[in-house]
């Protein structure tokens, strides 16, 4: 497959696109960043890496770090994990409450930020050094040992997580809370700061595309079965309530965060991450949702 012919075809096709999404303003520190960054990096498993424009240039991961939460908690948790949070998609915005109250305080998904929440909690009973050993997770898989937080983003959304705090009150109140809520909102918004870049990203996400293992050296970071099932959940709930829409424009399972990123995966063959930071009206990056569709029509092939 001819991978940088097809990405420099979406990098000339991009700049033409009006950009019509809105930097995320709600955390400050994000507002910040330039509206006019745009990276693409595909790392196939056979033949290597392929990508265009800012792909080496770190960006705040957001949501796409829910994904890594959860892959620690699934190798640590057998199928209990899921009594307290459920795997259906929301249909609802990431930060709704409403849902959690008639649902009592069990969130649809691990994805939305209440059960990104409720990952937090399970880590942090379980783990002696949750931020060390999550930054650790993320430093194996990606083989890179400065991967870090800003913390100037970390500071930026502490000030102003009023929303995640009146989740966690919440599910308190109906017991699916374990932790203290204050260091529970801390861990769940560290984990959020971390900053990589596209190549980062895709060499991380290489496990949820090899069936688990590392490229470099087969270790298996997370079974086959788990893989397997984060996949499926990336699939349907991995784009807030969009991820019919991703299904059927991209057809790959992937997960987004509001600094603009999005990393997917054809199981098999590649893992592929995008960065424009100007988001739709769903939240997710209009750009880099239209890449990843052009994609998987000019390449042919999807998960479908
Ligand atoms: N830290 C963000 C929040 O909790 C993450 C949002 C996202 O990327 O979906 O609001």
């Amino acid at each position: 497959m001819e991978y940088q012919q097809i990405l420099n075809t979406i990098k000339l096709e991009l700049p033409s696109l009006s950009h019509t999404g809105q930097v995320a303003s709600y955390i400050p520190e994000l507002a910040k960043v330039s509206s006019n960054k745009l990276g693409m990096h595909l790392y196939c498993i056979n033949s290597g890496h392929y990508s265009f424009g800012d792909h080496e240039e770190r960006f705040s991961i957001q949501s796409i770090s829910k994904v890594f939460s959860l892959t620690m908690a699934m190798s640590i948790f057998d199928d209990e994990l899921f009594q307290r949070v459920d795997v259906e998609p929301s249909g609802n915005p990431f930060n709704s409450l409403i849902q959690l109250e008639y649902e009592n305080g069990i969130p649809r998904n691990p994805f939305i930020n209440a059960g990104a929440l409720v990952i937090s909690d399970t880590l942090i009973s379980e783990l002696k050094n949750p931020k060390q050993d999550f930054l650790d997770f993320i430093r194996d898989i990606t083989e890179n040992n400065n991967i870090a937080i800003n913390p100037k983003v970390f500071r930026s959304e502490k000030e102003c997580s009023f929303r995640n705090a009146a989740l966690l009150n919440l599910m308190k109140s109906f017991g699916n809370i374990k932790n203290d809520i204050e260091e529970v909102l801390d861990f769940y918004i560290f984990q959020c700061a971390v900053e990589m870049s596209c190549k980062e990203l895709a060499i991380a996400f290489m496990i949820y595309a090899n069936g688990g293992k590392k490229l470099s050296n087969s270790t298996q970071v997370l079974s086959l079965q788990k893989t397997k099932r984060i996949n499926a959940i990336m699939q349907t709930c991995g784009f807030y309530d969009e991820a019919g829409e991703f299904s059927f424009r991209v057809g790959l399972p992937g997960k987004s965060g509001v600094g603009g990123g999005i990393a997917a995966v054809h199981p098999g063959q590649y893992a592929v991450t995008v960065w424009s930071p100007p988001l739709n009206p769903k939240g997710n990056s209009a750009l880099g949702m239209y890449a990843l569709e052009r994609l998987t029509t000019l390449t042919g092939y999807s998960i479908f």
